[in-house]
């Protein structure tokens, strides 16, 4: 079924009882020529290249829960290219540029908004390192503006340039930068993955990864065993656990990561605005609830709920940076389960199992790689090679010493 102005007309005519599910609930099938397991924004991308771009279709997607409950639908939804390595740079510009043309894609509302990501700078010191970032975005040909302090109050005049423990010495604004609706866009592609024929099975937890000889031969699933060639693991903050089903021990911690959102309010914030001097992020949804965050709770965790000094922390940032904040009502609070790699930087490999793949180390950033990261694990799993765009995401990068740390945070991006 295509989606258009005219179908949602025609639908309103006739009582909107033409719509269909968006997805079939097949029962599993006894081999697949890979399965996929996590039904989270990387393994529906997934899904949907392999079959897309690579004709694979006789393919699964297995998810312990419902697609897109994980993390893909718990993240404050930006999407950006402002990254500043090479290796990183490329892979995050090739993302935003299918973002651009994602719902055409899909043919569906994920409600992709290029509203300007604005990163606020307190100091010299940090003039300096946006510059250089916004050298390196416009030499890879995406785009940067360094803003001056009336730049920034022209745009956002409602931060507080008047204290002085932390001034606004200016911000680069990155015009493209944006949000999308998070749990749009796992639908999306779930929706592209299913109406190729690949099979998405919800409720399926993978409790067993069968090994052969130093090669995949399945997994055991709650729905019985399921045989194939190819299996890859994406599942995100699960995935230490997943990779020890087949003896892999990964380099990576699992972290809370907390979001909040206040009750709806008149449209006040048109951008996407991060503070420099204290870990706080903002923006505001569609909907009118002001979105935010901050960092890692900074202990190891499965809860996908986080705790009070965090949340302590962020609201005496946010109230720091824009006063006004203080008026409205914090609506609910959530956590996800972040995969953090010493870097900060992903995976996307080959493991020393024949025919098993994995996709994690997203750490906080992996929504706006969702495009990308289906695009270059698909590229992988299909041909055997490591795409041009993801050719650092080495897991022997953390054995070699060849780290890609975007951040500069040394070798625990957990602690920084
Ligand atoms: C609060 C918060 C804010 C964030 N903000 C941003 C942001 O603004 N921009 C950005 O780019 N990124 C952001 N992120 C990070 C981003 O959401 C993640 O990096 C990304 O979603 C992870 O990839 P995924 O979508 O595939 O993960 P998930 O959606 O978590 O998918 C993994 C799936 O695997 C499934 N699974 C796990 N174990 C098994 C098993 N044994 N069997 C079967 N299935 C299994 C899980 O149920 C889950 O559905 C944020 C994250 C959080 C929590």
């Amino acid at each position: 079924m295509r989606y258009s102005g005219w179908k949602v007309f025609t639908e309103g005519l006739r009582g909107n009882r033409g719509w269909k599910a968006l997805w079939r609930d097949p029962a599993p099938k006894a081999e697949y020529d890979a399965v996929i397991i996590g039904g989270g924004g990387h393994g529906l991308s997934t899904a949907y290249y392999l079959a897309k771009n690579h004709g694979m279709t006789n393919i699964a997607v297995l998810e312990k829960g419902y697609l897109g409950g994980g993390n893909v639908g718990r993240n404050t939804t930006i999407v950006r290219a402002n990254y500043f390595l090479p290796g990183n740079s490329e892979f995050y510009s090739h993302s935003l540029k299918l973002w651009e043309g994602l719902e055409r894609e899909l043919n569906y509302n994920v409600m992709h908004s290029q509203r300007g990501l604005i990163n606020l700078f307190h100091s010299d010191g940090q003039r300096d390192a946006f510059v250089r970032r916004g050298n390196a975005m416009v030499n890879q040909g995406d785009d940067a503006v360094l803003l001056d302090r009336e730049g920034v109050r022209e745009m956002l005049p409602y931060l507080d340039f008047e204290q002085t423990r932390f001034p606004i010495y200016g911000g680069l604004l990155h015009a493209r930068g944006g949000t999308a609706r998070h749990d749009a866009v796992a639908w999306g592609y779930a929706r592209g993955a299913d109406s190729r024929g690949v099979d998405l099975i919800q409720n399926c937890e993978v409790t067993g990864i069968e090994t052969d000889n130093g090669r995949v031969r399945g997994v055991q699933t709650t729905r019985g065993v399921i045989r194939a060639k190819k299996v890859a693991i994406i599942t995100a903050g699960r995935s230490g656990q997943v990779a020890a089903m087949a003896g892999l021990r990964l380099p990576v911690e699992s972290h809370i990561l907390q979001a909040f959102v206040t009750e709806g309010l008149k449209p006040v914030i048109d951008h996407v605005i991060s503070f420099g001097m204290g870990h706080f992020y903002i923006s505001q949804s569609d909907k009118g609830g002001l979105v935010f965050g901050g960092d890692l709770d900074f202990y190891a965790s499965y809860a996908q709920r986080g705790n009070l000094p965090m949340a302590e922390h962020v609201m005496e940032a946010g109230m720091t940076l824009m006063p006004m904040i203080g008026r409205a009502k914090v609506l609910r609070s959530w956590g996800g389960i972040m995969d953090m790699t010493p870097d900060g930087s992903p995976v996307i490999d080959k493991t020393p199992v024949e025919g098993l793949f994995i996709d994690c180390g997203w750490n906080y950033g992996g929504f706006k790689a969702v495009p990308a990261s289906g695009w270059c694990m698909a590229h992988l799993m299909a041909t055997g090679e490591s795409h041009d765009f993801a050719k650092r995401f080495r897991l022997n990068r953390f054995l070699t010493g060849d780290l890609l740390d975007e951040e500069g945070t040394g070798s625990q991006h957990n602690l920084h």
